[in-house]
Parts: structure tokens; C-alpha cells; sequence
């Protein structure tokens, strides 16, 4: 294997993984690991390892493509796509692979059915409902038609239902949850007379850790994996305060300096320094995914203390304000997520820094190669 060295570098602690689908297995009572979008940057085929290791044995990733790619890694649970079929090349993939695709609409349900037929396949799908997220999903008055159409086309075969809740993780809108879950409710009951009893999963993250009438037969659990908690700062914050994020990210000082009082620096000179300062250029900018909206916002976390950037990120530069550092020197390491001590950069501070959720955050800094421990 070819030695590969990186300067900026993600690291991802699977056993933080593991442990954080431990936690939503005390709560939930079958909860499907959600890798999409590479496991929220975190790596789908390591993640999958890792939660198979705990005992998952359901995975939902978004595009069929990615459902083919965690097959092909020799991955042998469950598999669904969030996303389903947007094509026929999309439906024999997921009919070859055994993937179970979620379907939301008439377009995508008769395009199944048309394949299936001429192709004589046998797929199972994932109903996908509208209870309150307008995204996708058939609607409660497409119930009786989507019913005729399930009977008069048999080798489509429904095992799954589900829905997606728009605010588990407010407790302004706790009614919204409810209200969501009542209709979800009818859903499952009209389908169950119709003679199609499915495994039903409406809760995300948010809805397995405060939303105990929500949780069915089934659990969709993503952001908390990564040991992001989705409940805080709501009054519901310790109910995820067990989570353990997984990723840090860390980089390499390539320069620490003087910057004399009346200096300034990095482009447009936004910053200049009110005293003597010492300043740390550290190798993290926004081509690492490391946004540039973070100029003059945020931190990096260098020896366990903060560092407060000064001035505007560059590509591959930001310059960090280190003059009540100690012993800060070339070639050290910088955080820019998590790191030691005091000064460690959680995942919500970086994401309020940032203006965003950690969910973009990982992402985003996703993006970058990474490495793990196990
Ligand atoms: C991403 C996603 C989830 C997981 O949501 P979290 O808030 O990350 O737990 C669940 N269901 C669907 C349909 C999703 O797209």
C-alpha cells in the first residue's frame, strides 16, 4: 500500500461509533445505522464496518449508487436508499444488489413496476410517506391508488414504510412531532387493512432520543452516530450529553511570527493588531473545506488552548492569534475540530462559528482523506 502522508488530516475514532450506537440502542429498538453522503464524511464502508461490528444489520445511504458501492465493499445486511430509483440503469442496480429503495411517488413506482415486468424481477421497496416534511413521499390522498397499484403489480413488493419528521429536535414544535406521527399512524393502519403489514421507522436522531411515542418498529439514526447532538442547546440538550463526537480534524503550523502593534494581515488586511501579538499560520483553508466564512470568527484549538483566527482564511492559510500560547512552534499541530484540554473544538462550536448544523460541517471537512482507529 502506498505510503500516504497528509498535512491536513481527518481523523475518525470508530470506537466513538460504536459507542454512540450503543446509546441509541438503549433507546430504540431496532435502529437502522444512516450512512449517507459517505457517512456524513466520516466514511461509509468504515462506519458500516464499524456498526455491523455492534450488531446493525440495516444501513440506509442516499443514491442508489452509493447503495451499490457499500454491496460491492462485500457489505451483506440490509441496504436502503433514501433516495431511490431516478432512472431504469438505477432499478436493475438496486434488483441486482438486493437494495431496498424508498419510493415516494407515482413517476418512480410505475417506473419500478415497468422494469420489474420486463424484467421479470422481484423487488422490495420502502414506502416513503408525506406526513409533514413536504420533500417526498406519496400523501395520504394517494393512499387508495397507491394501494391498486401495489395489487395489480405483485413482484413490487412493500416492506418497509416510512416518513421523515421535520422538527424531532425543537421543543417549540413537539405538537408538529405528534401530529406527524398521528398521520403516520393512520398510514400504517390503511396499509395494514389493505393486507401489507411492513416494518415502519419514522425517528431520526432527534426523534430516538426525546421522542419515545415516535419510535415504531424501526429507527433511523444518523447525526448522533457521529456523536453530534442533535438536541443542543434546547432544553432537551441531556438527553444526546452521553454522544462522543468521532472526527477531529488537525493540521500543521507552518509559520508562527511577530505581528507588531499596527500590522496587518492576510488579504484586504480586515485585521490589524491593536498590540504585539504572535500569530500561527496554520495549513487549513478553503480548499480543505475549511470555510471562509470562518474569517476573524473562529478558533483552532493548539496546545489544549484556543486560538482565534485573525484576519480572512485563505485557500490553504489561516492565520491564528497564539500570543498567550506558550512554546507554540513550526511544524506543531493545530485543531481545527476537537484537540486536547480546555481548548478542544466541539462540533457545535465550530458549526456556530461556521453560521451552519454539524451536519454540514462534517460534510464538509468530510471531504478530506482520512484516517482511523478502531
Ligand atoms: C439523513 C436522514 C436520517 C437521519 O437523520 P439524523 O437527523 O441525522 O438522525 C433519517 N431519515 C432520513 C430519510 C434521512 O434522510
Amino acid at each position: 500500500m502506498a505510503i500516504r502522508y497528509n498535512t491536513f488530516e481527518v481523523g475518525v475514532d470508530l470506537r466513538a461509533i460504536r459507542h454512540n450506537y450503543r446509546i441509541l440502542c438503549e433507546k430504540g429498538s431496532n435502529v437502522y445505522g444512516v450512512i449517507k453522503a459517505d457517512a456524513y464524511g466520516h466514511g461509509m464502508i468504515e462506519v458500516a464496518r464499524a456498526l455491523e461490528s455492534e450488531g446493525a444489520d440495516t444501513f440506509a445511504v442516499g443514491t442508489v449508487g452509493e447503495a451499490v458501492q457499500l454491496r460491492r465493499s462485500g457489505c451483506e445486511k440490509r441496504i436502503i436508499s433514501l433516495l431511490g430509483p431516478l432512472n431504469e440503469a438505477d432499478c436493475l442496480a438496486l434488483a441486482e444488489d438486493s437494495i431496498i429503495p424508498f419510493v415516494g411517488c407515482f413517476d418512480q413506482l410505475n417506473m419500478l413496476v415497468s422494469v420489474a415486468e420486463k424484467h421479470q424481477l422481484e423487488i422490495e421497496i420502502s414506502l416513503k410517506f408525506e406526513t409533514g416534511m413536504s420533500r417526498l413521499g406519496f400523501s395520504i390522498d394517494e393512499l387508495a391508488e397507491l394501494i391498486k397499484t401495489l395489487k395489480a403489480g405483485p413482484q413490487i413488493r412493500p416492506v418497509m414504510a416510512s416518513s421523515h419528521l421535520a422538527t424531532s429536535d425543537d421543543p417549540a414544535y413537539e405538537g408538529y412531532v405528534d401530529k406527524q406521527a398521528e398521520k403516520f399512524m393512520f398510514i400504517l393502519n390503511t396499509l395494514e387493512s389493505a393486507g401489507f403489514k411492513v416494518e415502519a421507522s419514522l425517528a431520526n436522531s432527534a426523534g430516538i432520543l426525546k421522542h419515545d411515542n415516535v419510535h415504531f418498529t424501526a429507527q433511523r439514526g444518523g447525526i448522533a452516530l457521529y456523536g453530534a447532538n442533535p438536541l443542543s442547546g434546547t432544553s432537551w440538550e441531556d438527553l444526546g450529553s452521553r454522544l462522543k463526537p468521532a472526527m477531529q480534524v488537525r493540521t500543521k503550523i507552518a509559520a508562527v511570527r511577530e505581528l507588531k502593534k499596527g500590522q496587518s494581515i492576510s488579504y484586504g488586511c480586515t485585521y490589524t493588531a491593536q498590540k504585539d501579538m504572535k500569530v500561527a499560520i496554520v495549513c487549513a483553508g478553503y480548499a480543505d473545506g475549511y470555510s471562509r466564512g470562518l474569517s476573524s470568527k473562529g478558533a483552532v484549538c493548539i496546545n489544549g488552548r484556543r486560538a482565534l483566527i485573525v484576519g480572512r482564511v485563505c485557500m490553504q492559510l489561516t492565520a491564528v492569534d497564539v500570543s498567550s500560547i506558550p512554546d507554540v512552534k513550526f511544524g506543531d499541530t493545530a485543531y481545527l475540530l476537537g484537540g486536547e484540554g480546555e481548548g478542544a473544538i466541539s462540533p457545535d462550536d465550530l458549526a456556530s462559528w461556521w453560521g451552519t448544523i454539524t451536519y454540514e460541517v462534517f460534510c464538509l471537512l468530510g471531504l478530506n482523506p482520512k484516517s482511523y482507529v478502531e
